[in-house]
């Protein structure tokens, strides 16, 4: 048995999400976010795989876009950054991406380029977030100018980021919305504002564009909310095998730190996953696990290369069982919940080591 650690992505579970998406915002077209790979769930496939139902791609780097570019990837490409110097401008003329200016230095970048087609501009206005866009005072000469730009298509698309959206009792969004809506007024343009959350929660950002993100892969952008209640299926499957199996005495510990001490007299397995393949280090014992289908426990602590399991609901378990570290059947909030962390993140920090296996089909994946 190879390293048998492998993320199986269900493309068929990606188009159920993104059919869930768009009937929640019927009107908006889909900026669908592939920064990141994808979340982890590989960006050239899932881009692939979306290009006929989305109306654009968003990453948040040049490089990102490059790697779509060189795929074949058709559907317009925006860049969440924009460019940070002439040359990273003039590769983005070159490939016909479309650029969020966020801050007077890009736009300083710009007067002085020389392109050879109009840019397509995402006019990014900080309502809240204080991370990338215009500050309120500073939006009409920003505007002004990239308006008097020729190199600028008109019109610009007009956007904003949430810094609340998941929270439905602070008002904060409610507030980023109105202050936006009072911004742009008497601005020409499509307007953008919601991720995931915003779709799922906040109706007055349904705009003329949305920008899902982790909806897509069949996650929840809530702390309290699994993907499954949110009528969302999970892309991305993490399996692996049991490879080896002993027989442990009442008080035998398990695995570093002697963290986990059998209560009886059990069966414990090693499966082959560790913080080496992205599994966080932090998962408590007691974290689900799938093995044959069956739902029980990890033991001991994390290590970089194993963890232990229980294997008493599991007697006929056998060298080589099927492990799912999480997806289908195994929610991975559930995972990220026992790890103190955000499920966004268990899918972005999967290692080089895992592979990948992609199916049109959510078909039984026969692990
Ligand atoms: C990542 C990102 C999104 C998508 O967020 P989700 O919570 O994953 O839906 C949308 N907009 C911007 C600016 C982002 O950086």
């Amino acid at each position: 048995m190879d390293h048998p650690v492998i993320a199986h992505i269900d493309l068929e579970a990606l188009h159920h999400n993104l059919r869930e998406i768009k009937a929640a915002v019927p009107k908006s077209n889909i900026l669908a976010m592939v920064k990141c790979d994808a979340y982890g769930h590989g960006a050239v496939e899932v881009a692939k795989s979306l290009e006929l139902e989305t109306t654009a791609f968003g990453v948040m780097f040049l490089k990102e876009a490059l790697q779509l570019a060189d795929a074949g990837i058709k559907k317009p490409i925006v860049i969440l950054t924009g460019f940070f110097d002439a040359e990273e401008l003039s590769i983005i003329d070159k490939f016909g991406f479309e650029c969020v200016i966020h801050n007077f230095a890009q736009i300083e970048i710009l007067e002085n380029a020389k392109l050879s087609r109009p840019l397509r501009v995402w006019f990014k206005i900080d309502t809240g977030m204080h991370r990338l866009g215009f500050q309120l005072y500073q939006v009409q000469e920003a505007y002004q100018r990239l308006m008097q730009n020729k190199m600028v298509e008109k019109p610009l698309r007009l956007m904003t980021h949430f810094s609340d959206a998941d929270n439905i009792k602070n008002n904060k969004t409610a507030k980023q919305i109105a202050c936006f809506e009072e911004v742009v007024v008497d601005l020409e343009g499509e307007w953008c504002m919601a991720n995931s959350s915003a779709i799922l929660s906040w109706p007055k950002s349904h705009v003329h564009w949305v920008r899902p993100g982790i909806a897509l892969y069949g996650a929840s952008p809530f702390g309290d909310k699994n993907g499954l209640e949110l009528n969302l299926k999970p892309v991305m499957t993490l399996s692996s095998r049991i490879i080896t199996i002993h027989d442990l005495e009442k008080g035998a510990t398990i695995g570093y730190g002697s963290t986990f001490c059998c209560p009886e007299k059990m069966q414990v397995g090693t499966v082959s996953i560790g913080y080496g393949d992205g599994y966080p280090r932090n998962t408590k014992s007691g974290a689900p696990i799938l093995v044959n289908g069956i739902r029980t426990q990890l033991v001991g602590r994390v290590a970089m290369d194993m963890i232990g399991v229980d294997l008493r609901p599991i007697p006929d378990a056998k060298i080589g069982a099927a492990v799912i570290l999480w997806g289908r059947g195994l929610p991975v909030e559930a995972i990220a919940a026992s790890a103190g962390e955000y499920q966004y993140e268990l899918f972005c920090r999967l290692t080089r080591r895992v592979r990948y296996q992609f199916y049109q089909r959510s078909i039984d994946i026969g692990i």
